[in-house]
């Protein structure tokens, strides 16, 4: 259906269901990433190439095969897209380079933010981190605060919650050698996400609104859509859309939110990429974020309603699949889900580790409450589940 060969910088999980999607509409895809990462295990191309993307010959390697190119994560290296469009003019490189500049550091993504009327937490470079200058900071935004790498941060790794000034020491030796920023503790009671994807002509269309449950800083659970009051659906959809409108770009982002006690939402921050808030678009809206991406960065048609829910009653909850203590444990949890109704089992191809993303799983009802039963066998926590 399109010859063009779409290249992408980074080939874990969400490489992997970006190659599933473009493959379904025929489209090439080309993986830069270490030899058999996810994405590449799929696609039987035998373009990939083998290496990183934070390096720049590896990047060019990838470019001369490619018509677009685009990433499954934000950390590769931008000075070298930035050289990409003189060697080639014809290629297109989606997100924007300028964008992903602006979201990889996470303190210059959210002075962006600010720039651009969005509310964000109050936070603050830490230009020498010391025990001195980190109490200093305690005392004017109290504890529990956050001491946040401003680069290369994911699953939390990156973050330290300091609860009091003898955590100091310990937070400053965990992210040692990173840029440093620190951030006022949001008080929320739910955090929220928003898949947003945008066209290369700049209309946006905003996925539902999700509730995302953290454990130890890794996304735990998302529910779909979110339980709680339209009108702050309405506010989180708007709020997310203008954020997104405020970056050059296009293709798919994630937008993350706390909903703090007072009833008003934050962003916590963007990622330029499909995202982990998504993936119960796989089974539960009309196209999945994966697929929504591949239509963006080519210019393929983006009807009317295609990120909605499947039907106006479609529920789903996402569970991720972590690596347990004993090496493949979780994939008990994995057969339990393939026995239940309306649950859909991915797994990634990757060695099973403690606390890795290995997979996840999609429960689909038309209720909320009965998603949750079936979520409570596939955890375990119920002996039976009758159909
Ligand atoms: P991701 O995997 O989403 O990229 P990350 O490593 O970039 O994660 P954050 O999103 O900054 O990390 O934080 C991870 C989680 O830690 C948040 O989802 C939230 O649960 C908690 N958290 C982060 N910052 C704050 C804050 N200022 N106040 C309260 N909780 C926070
Ligand atoms: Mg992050
Ligand atoms: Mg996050």
């Amino acid at each position: 259906m399109d010859k063009r060969t779409v290249g992408i910088l980074g080939g874990g999980q969400l490489g992997r269901m970006l190659v599933e999607a473009a493959n379904r509409l025929n489209v090439n895809t080309v993986i830069l990433d270490a030899p058999n990462s996810p994405a590449k295990q799929i696609s039987n191309s035998t373009e990939h190439i083998d290496g990183s993307f934070t390096n720049p010959e590896d990047i060019k390697k990838l470019a001369a095969k490619c018509d677009v190119l685009t990433i499954e994560i934000e950390h590769v290296d931008v000075p070298t897209l930035k050289t990409l469009t003189s060697i080639n003019p014809n290629l297109k490189i989606y997100p924007s380079p300028e964008t992903i500049e602006l979201i990889q550091d996470k303190y210059i993504q959210k002075e962006h933010l600010i720039k651009n009327g969005l509310k964000v937490a109050t936070s603050k470079a830490i230009e020498v981190p010391s025990v001195e200058s980190l109490s200093q900071v305690g005392n004017e935004y109290g504890y529990p605060f956050v001491l946040k790498s401003r680069k290369f941060a994911y699953d939390g790794r990156g973050n330290y919650i300091v609860k009091s000034e003898s955590d100091l020491p310990d937070a400053l030796a965990t992210l040692k050698d990173r840029t440093l920023y620190v951030e006022k503790w949001a008080p929320f009671t739910k955090e929220l996400a928003v898949m947003i994807v945008r066209s290369i002509d700049g209309r946006v269309f905003s996925y539902p609104v999700v509730e995302t449950i953290h454990q130890n800083s890794i996304c735990h659970l998302c529910y779909a859509p979110a339980r709680i009051p339209d009108s702050v659906q309405l506010k989180a959809k708007l709020m997310a859309e203008n954020a997104v409108k405020s970056f050059p770009s296009c293709g798919i982002f994630g937008v993350e939110m706390f909903y703090l006690e007072n009833g008003e939402l934050l962003i916590n921050e963007i990622a330029p990429r499909p995202h982990n808030s998504g993936h119960y678009t796989i089974d539960a809206c009309i196209t999945s974020q994966f697929e929504a991406h591949i239509r963006a960065i080519l210019d393929l048609p983006l009807p009317t309603n295609f990120t909605s829910l499947s039907t106006t009653n479609t529920n789903a909850i996402m569970l991720n699949v972590l690596g347990e203590a004993e090496k493949d444990g979780e994939l008990k949890t994995c057969e339990r889900a393939l026995a239940t109704p309306g649950s859909s089992v991915y797994l990634y191809g990757k060695e099973s580790k403690p606390n890795r993303k290995v997979g996840h799983i999609n429960v689909v009802s038309s209720s909320m409450v009965e998603c949750e039963r079936r979520l409570q066998y596939i955890l375990g926590n119920s002996a039976e589940l009758k159909n």
